[in-house]
């Protein structure tokens, strides 16, 4: 038949793209027979993408340092959208040891990972508030802890008040600034000798920390 020789050459043609995108495809050409079986082929292939492959691997390995925490929703949200983060880590390598993130009214840091090079003996985070709202309401701080963290150490900060910077007494915290307000900036110099590999930072202001939080890798 006509139709499903089109729609076949179609699929194959455009590998790739999604099933939605091949359905509407066989619809234009008026091949409703045929859909069903390339419609599964399509999913078929999508699965065995490599791209999709490696950020299942990475959500995997992520979730085995959490010790048994579940990987929440914007975890999972960040595996999958692992392609655009390695092409942001790239433009995000801090090659002058300094590194400037920027926050607001919202619940947000202006980038998801920063690259430290490892011969860096020092290094400098800046972070300014663009916003307008004060401290008390929308305060921000930048603190960077061993990877899949930083929601403990968040909530275990919550009881320390504004005060105390929302930063609990735990060892294991690596750097943190002060927490800001808008209009406010301020940065943290810590070495990173002892470091290597990927840690997390996060922001200790309670409720922020299940959005705000990114990637600190230290490269050599
Ligand atoms: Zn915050």
């Amino acid at each position: 038949m006509h139709n499903t020789t089109q729609a076949r050459t179609a699929a194959g043609y455009i590998r790739g793209m999604t099933a939605v995108s091949v359905l509407t495809a066989l619809v234009a050409c008026g091949g409703n027979e045929p859909a069903s079986e390339s419609r599964q082929s399509e999913q078929s292939a999508d699965e065995s993408q490599p791209t999709r492959a490696a950020g299942q691997t990475e959500a995997g390995e992520a979730s085995n340092d959490r010790a048994g925490t579940a990987p929440s929703a914007d975890e999972a949200a960040q595996a999958s959208g692992s392609s655009a983060n390695t092409d942001e880590a790239d433009a995000n390598v801090a090659s002058d040891c300094t590194f400037e993130v920027e926050v607001g009214d919202n619940l947000q840091y202006s980038v998801s990972q920063i690259t430290a090079p490892a011969d860096c003996s020092e290094f400098t985070l800046n972070l300014v508030h663009t916003g307008n709202l004060p401290a008390d309401a929308m305060g921000h701080n930048w603190v960077l802890v061993p990877e899949g963290t930083g929601l403990d150490i968040a909530r275990a900060g919550a009881s320390k008040g504004l005060e105390g910077d929302y930063l609990p007494d735990d060892d294991s915290i690596i750097a943190a600034t002060e927490v800001i307000g808008g209009g406010e900036s301020t940065s943290i110099t810590f070495s990173l000798d002892d470091l290597e590999g990927d840690y997390t930072y996060v922001c200790t202001y309670p409720g922020h920390a299940a959005a705000m939080r990114g990637i600190f890798s230290v490269r050599s």
